[in-house]
């Protein structure tokens, strides 16, 4: 994989793409790939496969501490020849909930404090970039529902804009498994809160966290930048009154 740093694509920008069942190259960027999972790609993958949060990330996921940050990165399971375990000769089975990144292919997002533009993933074996097709990135974004996707990684992305504050904050075992069940294992952290004196000390809207894995999850990362880092992200009870 070849990010093409030569050009910072804005939204307005064009590129020439296009991807289609016909093409050579079918299904080929579907094996011998690294594909990490943002907590929203794991809401909406598990959905798809009607599973809980513990069975899927146990069967399909692997996790190890990311060199940089010293957090847990989740990464897609690979099957032994190298293939997506969602990928079928007619395509993705997950199609309507693929990850973040495989809506954006052949873009890569980056987002500065301030600014957000995109890079394009060039791979050797992808014809796509032969087609006449054109597309502005907003347009692209569009056509592959990848805007919600751009939404929910930034809220997860403000979590790891803490860490980068706080370059020499290191963890303990106990944080990083608080961190991962906050993050990515959501049926755990609802019982967490449910079921402890969680709701005795923050004050939260219950509905909502029950009802909703989003609203779950972006509990779980306040929680996270609160207990970790440190930051106002949390109302304590003491407070409201
Ligand atoms: S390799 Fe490129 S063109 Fe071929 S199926 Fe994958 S994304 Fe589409
Ligand atoms: S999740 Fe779907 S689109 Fe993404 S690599 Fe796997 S099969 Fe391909």
């Amino acid at each position: 994989m070849t990010l093409d740093t030569s050009e910072k694509l804005t939204k307005d920008d064009k590129f020439k793409f296009s991807c289609h069942k016909g093409i050579s190259c079918f299904n080929k960027c579907c094996s011998d790939l690294t594909l990490f999972l943002m907590p929203y790609d794991v809401i909406r993958i598990r959905k798809n496969l009607g599973m809980g949060s513990a069975e899927f990330l146990e069967k399909y996921t692997t996790c190890q501490i990311g060199d940089s940050s010293g957090l847990p990165v989740v990464f897609l399971k690979m099957n032994e020849d190298k293939t997506c375990p969602f990928v079928t000769t007619d395509g993705c089975r997950i199609y309507p909930d693929r990850p973040g990144a495989c809506r954006l292919y052949p873009l890569a997002r980056m987002r500065g404090t301030k600014e957000e533009y995109y890079y394009i993933v060039r791979e050797e074996h992808c014809e796509g970039f032969e087609e006449e097709r054109e597309w502005t990135v907003r347009e692209w974004i569009e056509d592959q529902d990848a805007k919600i996707y751009n939404r929910m990684n930034d809220i997860f992305m403000r979590l790891l804009e803490s860490r980068l504050k706080r370059p020499d904050r290191q963890f303990t075992d106990k944080e990083l498994t608080m961190f991962y069940m906050a993050c990515y294992n959501l049926d755990r952290f609802r019982k967490f809160v449910n079921e402890t004196n969680f709701l005795e000390y923050f004050e939260v809207d219950e509905t909502h966290i029950n009802e909703s894995d989003v609203e779950l999850m972006k509990l779980g990362i306040d929680w996270i930048r609160f207990s970790l880092f440190r930051e106002p992200t949390m109302k304590l009870r003491t407070e409201a009154q």
